[in-house]
């Protein structure tokens, strides 16, 4: 329960900011709680403003892959910041992080620099456009892609948090060009080929759905998507904004082996700092201004500070890959998984989870699941009061069960330990 501080700093916000936040699932709606308010993280915990800690697998919804003010990323952004904090000219920085991202993931050769993910996908979408001279988008249903109007169609994440099939405000003309299909239905993908095929400019996919809670995609279906989308000579956009850096070095695509034709990127690339960027095929990328005509632009994309950041941390995952770091995180994630399933069994709750890389999902759900619907079939009510046990004991995952739980490279032994003995005596109470 949040304390006392925390319910006052939330009071008080609700005055001035839109239902007190400034994105909407972090009021704990979908919970029915307060919001803690976070004074400090620090690695793997976050502290509240009522001095409460946490060990915490929301990590700012996935950038923080090296936990709270990793000291190397903090002293990067020191040093970045007493040099200047936005120049409107190019610097080096800009292209050091563009030739790391070139260097690790597999289908990149030319990437642009945005301030979010949102950013990303909507830049890569006008892209796909552009290049194509068709209208018409596909997406899946309970996939988010941030909040630009197109994406803003049976939405995963915040818009299912809040059961919004759509959003208003959305024309239709806009909403009725974006197709959206079930995940992990290569027939139902098929079938809107069939009707629609030479139409499509883009297929977007979140390789693992991290907006749905965490689902995998199907042995075999991503590349059943990328031979379709090829067949019909439609692009293939993985938003990589969450899986990016996250589920391997080279973000899912290295990790199952598929080249789409353009990649969005967020959250990791930045380590916390607002940044986002998209990239893939040369020819592709130099139609965007001012090798091309396809206009997107921005006053602090390729922000110093941001740059900074994200080149740190890129090159620790690349020094860290060498080690396993990526087994490393997913064995983390499975205990958890492997807990909360075994204790769900013990006292007759039904459980389900999986993790791969540094991200893993739990549901109270019999079974797979494996789309939306399945997602949706889980007991929210069971994951509302496992939610506010576990922060009572210690430990934050998402305040909503449509979403992913995050493991950093500096989650160890320590918070392990508390996780699954928070884990054990919160079973006993939800029996
Ligand atoms: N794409 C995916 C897969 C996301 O998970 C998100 C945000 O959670 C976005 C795009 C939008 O990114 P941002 O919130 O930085 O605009």
């Amino acid at each position: 329960m949040a304390g006392p501080k925390s319910t006052a700093a939330f009071e008080r916000a609700k005055q001035v900011l839109p239902g007190g936040v400034n994105s909407p699932v972090r009021a704990f709606k979908s919970v029915h709680g307060t919001p803690f308010f976070a004074e400090r993280g620090e690695g793997p915990y976050l502290y509240d403003i009522d001095g409460n800690r946490y060990v915490d697998y929301l990590m700012s919804w996935g950038p923080l892959i090296w936990g709270h003010a990793h000291p190397q990323i903090v002293s990067a952004v020191q040093e970045a910041a007493v040099k200047g904090t936005s120049f409107g000219v190019p610097t080096e920085l800009e292209t050091q992080v563009a030739e790391k991202i070139v260097e690790l993931v597999p289908s990149i050769e030319v990437v642009r620099m945005v301030n979010s993910g949102t950013e990303a996908t909507m830049s890569a979408v006008r892209l796909a456009r552009a290049a194509t001279k068709r209208s018409y988008v596909v997406k899946f249903i309970g996939c988010y892609h941030g909040h630009a109007d197109h994406f803003l169609v049976k939405a995963g994440s915040g818009v299912a948090d809040l059961g919004l099939p759509d959003s208003p405000g959305v024309p239709k003309e806009t909403a009725e060009r974006t197709i959206a299909v079930p995940y992990n239905d290569i027939d139902a993908l098929r079938d809107v080929f069939l009707q629609r095929g030479e139409e499509i400019a883009a297929v977007i996919i979140e390789p693992v759905a991290g907006n749905m809670g965490c689902v995998l995609p199907k042995p075999g279906y991503l590349q059943a998507v990328r031979e379709l989308t090829r067949s019909y000579e439609t692009l293939l956009i993985f938003d990589e904004v969450i899986t990016g850096f996250r589920v391997a070095l080279g973000g899912a695509q290295a990790r199952f082996g598929i080249e789409p034709d353009l990649t969005t990127f967020g959250k990791v690339i930045g380590a916390g700092l607002p940044v986002g960027a998209y990239g893939g095929r040369r020819d592709l990328m130099e139609l965007i201004a001012p090798s091309g005509p396809v206009y997107q632009g921005g006053t602090l994309s390729g922000n110093p500070l941001a740059m900074s950041a994200g080149l740190v941390s890129l090159k620790m995952l690349e020094a860290a890959d060498k080690t396993g770091f990526y087994d490393k995180l997913q064995a983390y994630g499975q205990q958890v998984v492997d807990a909360f399933v075994d204790h769900g069994k013990q006292h007759g709750i039904p459980t389900y989870g999986h993790a791969l890389g540094g991200l893993f999902g739990l549901f109270f759900h019999d079974g797979p699941v494996h789309d939306f619907e399945s997602a949706r079939e889980s007991d929210s009510a069971m994951y509302e009061r496992f939610f506010h046990a576990m922060l009572d004991a210690g430990v934050t995952f998402a305040p909503s069960p449509l979403e992913s739980a995050f493991v950093s490279g500096v989650h160890g032994d320590k918070e392990l330990d508390i996780t699954l003995s928070a884990i054990s005596s919160v079973f006993r109470t939800l029996g």
